[in-house]
Formats: structure tokens, C-alpha cells, sequence
């Protein structure tokens, strides 16, 4: 078995992990990034890839508290500044798009909801515009009768997810860290005043851990002794055929579980968090018929153009969910070098938090106040952690 020793071992390749050793090894920092199997193939390789800068439906299906839009919005409108610089940063084209969206609304109080997120946006700094029915229908003809109001925001986008987290990684590569996949970590220790990871047929030792598995994120911690309340749950995404540019906005719902837009390979990507059948733990969730068929039929109720369109293909994904929804980012207390960095809208954070983990290994103020983010408000006693062999 080789020892190797590094600065930071960065755990989990998804767009997190990417985004971390990008930066880290930009810093200067000997990285090393390990994951169990492919890179970008979990969370990040099945996300809708949307950038979420006006206030996000505050309840999705599965979710048990709504979302402090008040707290997250700020949180957005810095995510959503990263996100500008990224394809220079990295030299490659994500197929970022920033051509705006609507969030609609369809019922009165749905619409009470939208007015009173469009003054949390003003004060985030945030620019959206509220429009009628009639308005709304006027500035996108797609959208359907039954929407009665919408806010416009100009920031909103996407990227694809299956270029990002590949060009974060291999950034990160060019500036020298040393990617492992197909290398499971199965025990993580203190040595010193550092840590010992042991993955596949390699030991590492680092000062610190940056701890990205996504829905494996408390797994990782329990290896390490860490209890963390994360619940790994299993979303689904649906996909039509392609067709001619017809969309070129993303499209949201305030009081539902919806976002639609067309991709530039020219299908159309309908998501918004509904549930799979359940989440398995290698990852392989099976979907539920019911998610598919209620997912297309609200999209095909807000915008009736997808009726006459063929469903291609529906997958599930997996992502960590905290308690609160709100993002979790920093040291583990008790556990001096070992960061964490997680949570639902972690695409759009994964610029921003890349960043910032590179802050907090440094010791340097971070480009956001994430001191209320950090793991402490999630720390319960751990399980004992199984062994790794039998946990698979
Ligand atoms: C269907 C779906 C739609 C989504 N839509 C959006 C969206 O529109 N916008 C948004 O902002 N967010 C969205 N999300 C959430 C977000 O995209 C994901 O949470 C994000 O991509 C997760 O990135 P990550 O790097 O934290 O985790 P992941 O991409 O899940 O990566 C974690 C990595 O850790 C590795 N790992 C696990 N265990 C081990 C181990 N023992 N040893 C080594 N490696 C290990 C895994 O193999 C994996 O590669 C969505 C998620 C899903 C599933």
C-alpha cells in the first residue's frame, strides 16, 4: 500500500469536489481528489444544471420546512455573480446560459407569494419584475391560461451539468491535483494533528479533508466519527425529444415543483424535485411512474406547447438534504482541518463554495458570511460507521 501526503484530500468528484480542488490547486495547495467511481456521475451528473437566483418554490415535494428565502436569496445573488467568471476561469465553455426566467404562479395566494418574494429579491439585490397573467403571457406567448402572474428575472440560467463538473476537474488537474476514481474511501482518522484517508489501495495523509461525497457526505463523516443529520434523497428528471429553439428561458413554478427549460442540444429538461421510488445507496434509484406523470402534466399545463411533445427518457439522481434546506459549509467543531461542504441547490453554489473552501483551508475571510452555514447545527452522535465492505 503507497503513503502519500497531500494538503487537502478532497472527497467526492461531483461538481463540489471539482470546484474545491480547482481552486485549492489554483491556490497552490497539493490536492488530491478521490472518488468511489466515475467522476460527475452521482448528484452532478444527473442535476437539471440551473442557476437558482430568484426565490425558489419554498416547499418541494419531500422537503420538510420551507426554505428562509430571506437568508438564501443574498446567498443566491453572490452565487449567481461566481457563476460569470467561470468558463474563463476554466477555459472551456459550460454552455452557460444567463437568458433569464420566470417563476409562475397560478392560484391567488401563489401570486400573494410572488409580490412578497420580489421585495425579498429588491432588498437581496436581486432585480425581478412582476407581471399579470396577460403580461406574463405577452413576454413569453408559451405560457398557458392558467398562469395568473409571474416575476421576471434577467440573472436566471443554466449550464450543463456534464460539462461542468469535467471542466472543474480537469482545471483542477492541469494546476497539478491528482484525480483517483474508482477508489472508494473506506476509513478516514486523525494522525497528528492531520488526518489519514485510506481509499481503494492508497493511504494519504493531509492536514485537511474536504468532505463532498453529496448523499454521502454523513457516511464519509461517520468514517471519521462525525455524526451528521444529512438525508440522502433520490429526485427525478424528464427529458423530451429535441426540437427547434422554442424556449429560451427557464421557466419555474412559486408554489410547486417545476422548472422546464430547452437545453442547447435542443430538448426540453423537466424537473423541480419530485420524488423517486426511494434512494438506493449505491446511487441506481429506480423512478416512480407517479413523479413522471404528474412532473409532465404540470409542465404541460403551465406551458401547453409540451403536450405534443414524446417523453425520451426519465432518470433519478440523488442529492444530501439538511434539515433546513439551507446549504451546509465549513469545519466540523471538535474536528480541527475536516470541512464539509453540501446540500439541494449545490450546483449553483458550486462556484461560490469552491471558493470559499479555499478560503476557509487558508484561514481567510470567505467571499460570503457562511458562519451560520457550518455543520455545528447538524452534529448529532454518530453511528458507529460500518465497515465499509458491509455499508455497500
Ligand atoms: C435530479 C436532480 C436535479 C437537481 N437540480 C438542481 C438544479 O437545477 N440546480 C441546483 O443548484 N442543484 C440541483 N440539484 C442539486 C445539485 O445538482 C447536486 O446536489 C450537486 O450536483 C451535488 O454535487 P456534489 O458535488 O455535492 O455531490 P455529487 O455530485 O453527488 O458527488 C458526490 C461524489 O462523492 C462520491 N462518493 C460517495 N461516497 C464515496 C466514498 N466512500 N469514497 C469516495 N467518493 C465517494 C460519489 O461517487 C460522487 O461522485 C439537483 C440534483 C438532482 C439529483
Amino acid at each position: 500500500m503507497s503513503a502519500q501526503t497531500a494538503d487537502v484530500v478532497v472527497i467526492g468528484a461531483g461538481v463540489l469536489g471539482g470546484a474545491a480542488a480547482f481552486h485549492l490547486a489554483l491556490g497552490g495547495h497539493r490536492v488530491i481528489v478521490l472518488d468511489r467511481g466515475a467522476p460527475g456521475r452521482e448528484g452532478s451528473g444527473t442535476t437539471a444544471g440551473n442557476l437558482h437566483v430568484q426565490a425558489v418554490h419554498t416547499r418541494r415535494p419531500g422537503q420538510e420546512v420551507p426554505l428562509d428565502s430571506a437568508r438564501f436569496l443574498p446567498l443566491q445573488r453572490a452565487a449567481s455573480d461566481r457563476w460569470n467568471s467561470v468558463e474563463a476561469e476554466l477555459e472551456a465553455s459550460v454552455e452557460l446560459r444567463r437568458s433569464g426566467g420566470f417563476t409562475i404562479a397560478e392560484t391567488p395566494e401563489q401570486r400573494a407569494e410572488l409580490i412578497a418574494k420580489h421585495a425579498w429579491e429588491e432588498r437581496a439585490g436581486i432585480r425581478t419584475e412582476v407581471l399579470d397573467g396577460d403580461g406574463a403571457r405577452a413576454a413569453l406567448p408559451l405560457l398557458g391560461p392558467t398562469v395568473t402572474a409571474a416575476t421576471w428575472c434577467p440573472l436566471d440560467g443554466y449550464a450543463n451539468p456534464l460539462l461542468t463538473t469535467p471542466a472543474y476537474l480537469a482545471a483542477a488537474v492541469r494546476h497539478g491535483a491528482r484525480l483517483h476514481p474508482f477508489c472508494p474511501v473506506r476509513a478516514v482518522e486523525r494522525s497528528g494533528s492531520g488526518w489519514r484517508v485510506t481509499a481503494g489501495d492508497l493511504t494519504v495523509e493531509a492536514p485537511h479533508v474536504v468532505d463532498v461525497a453529496g448523499p454521502w457526505l454523513g457516511e464519509i463523516a461517520a468514517l471519521a466519527g462525525i455524526g451528521l443529520r444529512m438525508t440522502p434523497v433520490a429526485i427525478q428528471m424528464h427529458v423530451t425529444v429535441r426540437l427547434p429553439e422554442t424556449l429560451r428561458y427557464l421557466v419555474q413554478h412559486i408554489g410547486e415543483g417545476l422548472s422546464v427549460k430547452q437545453v442547447t442540444a435542443g430538448n426540453l429538461l423537466i424537473g423541480g424535485g419530485w420524488p423517486a421510488l426511494r434512494l438506493d445507496p449505491d446511487g441506481r434509484s429506480p423512478v416512480s411512474l407517479s413523479s413522471v406523470l404528474g412532473n409532465v402534466a404540470q409542465a404541460a399545463r403551465v406551458l401547453p406547447f409540451v403536450r405534443d411533445l414524446r417523453l425520451l427518457r426519465t432518470w433519478a439522481g440523488p442529492l444530501a438534504a439538511t434539515p433546513d434546506e439551507m446549504p451546509v459549509i465549513g469545519e466540523v467543531p471538535g474536528a480541527p482541518g475536516f470541512l464539509v461542504a453540501g446540500g439541494t441547490y449545490a450546483f449553483t453554489f458550486a462556484p461560490l463554495w469552491g471558493e470559499t473552501l479555499r478560503c476557509l483551508v487558508e484561514g481567510k475571510p470567505a467571499p460570503v458570511d457562511v458562519r451560520d452555514l457550518g455543520p455545528d447545527r447538524l452534529l448529532e452522535p454518530a453511528a458507529p460507521a460500518a465497515p465499509y465492505e458491509e455499508a455497500r
